[in-house]
């Protein structure tokens, strides 16, 4: 019987497909719903954080106090979200955590002046239709350069790829500057990763080659979710993603039993 397909394809679930099939079946058509984790919760606070001081304040009020004070209000108001109930802080993992957040913070003001950007807009939510394909993306913020132009820049709280992975790394601000392209009729003028780990910011600019690229790319992924949609085929790939893949339970490359597996909901 051909599984429910998905309605939608981003950056994240192009990866997720490529780096393993049945990681996405599990996560995009059964919905297995992931745990949250320490590091993605600090992502996602530092975001919120971000996005506070480029969405509330005046440029010239961007300041390093002014984007601590967000990162206050942010703490609480992402940890007591219901999905985040099951991590378990106490005194001590608490302040580690909002000390890690604050460095993140920091070292974003250390890439750039936010007095200097000027945002047109966080967090937005995109979504175009290509054919039979939706693509969808939330862009962390989009910016004008001095000459006016477009820039998508993306945050990025984890590791930054070592050298020669980088453009990979950029396959997901391509894809944003693909759906500026679709959805605005205007090309970003740069795509940047801002990695606030290390930190250091990995920039590129879109061409009609690595749009075409991106086009064709989505577009063959997309072939391949719905061939194994049709013949139910999702396939794992071990590798490295299975040191941190929650779905070991169903997973037979590590011992786990697909037959676990709840009926897939079709989609209304
Ligand atoms: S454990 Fe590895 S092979 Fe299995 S689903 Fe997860 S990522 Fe894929």
């Amino acid at each position: 019987m051909a599984l429910p397909r998905p309605t939608s394809l981003s950056p994240t679930k192009v990866t997720s497909f490529k780096d393993c099939a049945l990681a996405f079946r599990l996560s995009n058509i059964d919905r297995i719903p992931e745990p949250s984790s320490i590091p993605a919760v600090k992502g996602t606070v530092v975001h919120r954080a971000l996005q506070l001081l480029f969405a509330e304040e005046e440029p010239e009020r961007r300041t390093l106090d002014a984007a601590l004070a967000r990162l206050e209000r942010a703490v609480p108001e992402v940890l007591s979200a219901a999905e985040n109930a099951d991590l378990a802080f106490d005194d001590e993992t608490l302040a580690a955590f909002v000390a890690d957040a604050e460095t993140l913070v920091r070292n974003e003001l250390e890439l750039e002046d936010p007095r200097q950007v000027r945002v047109i807009g966080t967090e937005l939510r995109l979504s175009v239709e290509l054919g039979n394909l939706r693509l969808t993306g939330i862009i962390d913020r989009l910016d004008l350069d001095d000459d006016g132009r477009l820039v998508v820049t993306d945050y990025k709280t984890g590791r930054a790829p070592s050298r020669g992975y980088e453009q990979t790394r950029l396959a997901g601000v391509h894809f944003y500057a693909l759906l500026c392209e679709e959805l605005l009729g205007v090309r970003p003028a740069r795509v940047q990763l801002l990695h606030l780990r290390e930190p250091v910011v990995i920039s590129t600019v879109p061409t009609d080659q690595s749009l075409e690229a991106w086009r064709r790319q989505t577009a063959a992924v997309w072939s391949a979710v719905e061939r194994a949609c049709d013949e139910e085929d999702f396939r794992p790939r071990p590798g490295p993603a299975c040191s941190w893949c929650p779905y070991h339970i169903y997973c037979p490359a590590v011992g786990g039993d697909l037959n676990r597996l709840p009926p897939v909901a079709v989609p209304a």
